[in-house]
């Protein structure tokens, strides 16, 4: 580990110590060591496989059979994917007190794997593995849709209860955001005295908007990416480093809370 790496690392460990309600918002950037990969970034997926908007997945039934050939062909790959350092961190952290709970873009539900309770997390853009039924809001599990859309010969399954069309549990392009995960982030947010934004280009809603907030609410700014954000700039620090080697040496630098 270089120097600078193991300066900020410390010096991140101190401001967490000095904090009483330190909050962590993550993206993508958290889990490319997990293996999957950043679709927003450019040269990912979504550049060249562009998402299907929600407006679409509800009006045609051939969108929806897409929208799933689509998500079980991904699922293959990335399956398999177990929570990594930044993950086992921060989830360390959430179960010592050093944290007040996580916000994230991300759907993979590696926090969830890493140990972080549900009321400790707000996911705002969903999660990626299980379904709903977007009538009337029942889970599905992915195998229980992979094994009607199979054996209908990709065909998009309908709820059972009552009919209507069933999506994966995550927010698509054009679809309303989650309202109570957006208060509950707010809340979180105006709360915080330390926001920690971890591998997220900060570029879309409500991501490019929840640091301001914290900000203008006293907390200090931490932007931990390996590249520039446009809230950079209004940061009380920025770290450029490998996430997973950052957050392991900061959990390092923590002793057990309350004896500081
Ligand atoms: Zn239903």
């Amino acid at each position: 580990m270089d120097a600078e790496l193991k300066t900020a690392a410390s010096d991140l460990a101190s401001l967490v110590r000095q904090s009483s309600r330190a909050l962590a918002f993550t993206g993508a950037g958290l889990s490319t060591e997990c293996g999957i990969p950043d679709f927003r970034s450019p040269g990912g997926l979504w550049t060249k496989n562009k998402p299907i908007p929600f407006e679409a997945f509800l009006s045609s039934r051939a969108a929806r059979a897409e929208a799933w050939r689509r998500k079980f062909a991904m699922d293959e790959s990335f399956k398999a994917a177990v929570p990594g350092r930044g993950h086992r961190a921060l989830a360390a952290m959430v179960r010592t007190g050093r944290l007040s709970g996580i916000v994230t873009q991300n759907i993979d539900n590696l926090h969830q794997d890493s140990g972080v309770p549900d009321d400790r997390l707000v996911e705002l853009h969903g999660n990626g593995s299980y379904a709903t039924c977007l009538a009337c809001a029942r889970r599905y599990e992915l195998s229980w849709v992979r094994a009607r859309f199979e054996a209908t010969d990709g065909e998009a399954p309908d709820c059972t209860d009552c009919g209507g069309p069933v999506k994966s549990a995550t927010i698509s392009f054009g679809q309303a955001m989650p309202e109570a995960e957006m208060r509950r982030a707010l809340d979180w947010t105006v709360e915080a005295d330390l926001f920690i934004a971890i591998g997220s280009s900060l570029v879309v809603y409500p991501a490019a908007s929840l640091p301001v907030t914290a900000k203008r609410n006293g907390a200090m700014l931490v932007i931990v990416n390996r590249e520039e954000t446009p809230l950079d700039d209004i940061a009380d620090r920025v770290i450029a480093a490998d996430i997973g080697t950052l957050l392991q040496s900061v959990m390092e630098h923590l002793p057990v809370a309350g004896v500081n």
